[in-house]
């Protein structure tokens, strides 16, 4: 049904000097919206992270248009010549390979460049990986984290990790399926096998899955096999511990076991008293 209030709305039509970000499918082709397909078809020209990959969406929709790439290596030369280009009164879309552009895909910079050079953003929204994921997890969803794709830095990513242990919002990340059972690994050692968790994999396909309870039972589920596909995990956020009883037996227990895996006494206090919300003179004292 046609409804005319939503049809003569802005942006429908692309307006001259915009930067279009435009949400494209994340495995489904259907899922693109009117808006978009009509976006991309319009603009003076779509910079793509991949043209090979957004010529399938084109062609599926036998929309015809200029593609140029833009992607993590060559994004940030091209950055003037957009910026330039929308000066001249064009509009440009901006997609990834699958996706919300600037969502761990390109596009931050770019954003960022075309809104200090005073020109305006529109977002075109379609699906996200991460919300998607969230949405259907089960796992509280109204208050979350995302951290994408974890540091390859021991040292950053440890950082995190430790966050994700006391963290009290569910927390989403991205993982390639060669590095997942390594992930699988450490949260089992930051955040105890039995911390709720989900893996999203292969969503809006045909082989979509939702895996697990908790990370000991995700951790068997891929025991002997050889992960493939896309991966979502959601790690459920910790109880808030506020006003709750904490056995001095078990935090000093807990306390022994991060001095003798090689964290300093000051830095196990620390983290205990983060997660306990307990003090660290506390905690210290217990040693
Ligand atoms: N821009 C994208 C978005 O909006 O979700 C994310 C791009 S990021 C480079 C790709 C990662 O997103 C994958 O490694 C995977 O972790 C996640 N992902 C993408 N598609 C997915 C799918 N269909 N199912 C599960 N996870 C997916």
């Amino acid at each position: 049904m046609k409804n005319k209030t939503l049809l003569s709305h802005r942006n429908i039509e692309p307006e001259n000097g915009v930067l279009y970000l435009v949400g494209t499918p994340i495995g489904n082709l259907a899922d693109i919206s009117q808006r978009a397909l009509n976006i991309l078809g319009k603009v003076f020209y779509i910079a793509c992270e991949d043209t090979r990959q957004t010529k399938k969406i084109m062609q599926n929709y036998e929309i015809f248009n200029k593609m140029e790439s833009f992607n993590s290596h060559n994004g940030f030369k091209k950055i003037p010549k957009i910026i330039d280009s929308l000066k001249k009164g064009n509009s440009i879309a901006l997609v990834s390979d699958a996706g919300m552009p600037g969502i761990c895909d390109p596009g931050e910079e770019l954003v960022r460049c075309t809104i200090l050079a005073g020109h305006e953003v529109i977002a075109v929204p379609g699906p996200c990986a991460a919300i998607t994921a969230l949405v259907s997890s089960g796992l509280p969803s109204s208050k979350f984290i995302f951290e994408g794709f974890l540091p390859k830095k021991k040292i950053d990513r440890e950082k995190i990790l430790l966050g994700i242990s006391i963290c009290e919002k569910t927390t989403i990340l991205y993982e390639s399926p060669h590095r997942i059972h390594k992930l699988l690994k450490e949260l089992k050692k930051f955040c105890g096998g039995s911390r709720e968790m989900r893996i999203a994999r292969e969503l809006t396909k045909k082989f979509e899955e939702h895996i697990g309870k908790n990370i000991d039972e995700i951790i068997d589920f891929f025991e002997n096999k050889n992960p493939k596909g896309e991966f979502t995990i959601l790690i459920k956020g910790i109880e808030n511990k506020k006003n709750k009883n904490i056995d001095n037996n078990d935090l000093r227990e807990e306390l022994h076991e991060l001095v003798s895996l090689g964290l300093s006494l000051n830095s196990a206090s620390k983290y205990l008293s983060k997660k306990n919300n307990i003090s660290k003179r506390t905690i210290y004292n217990l040693y």
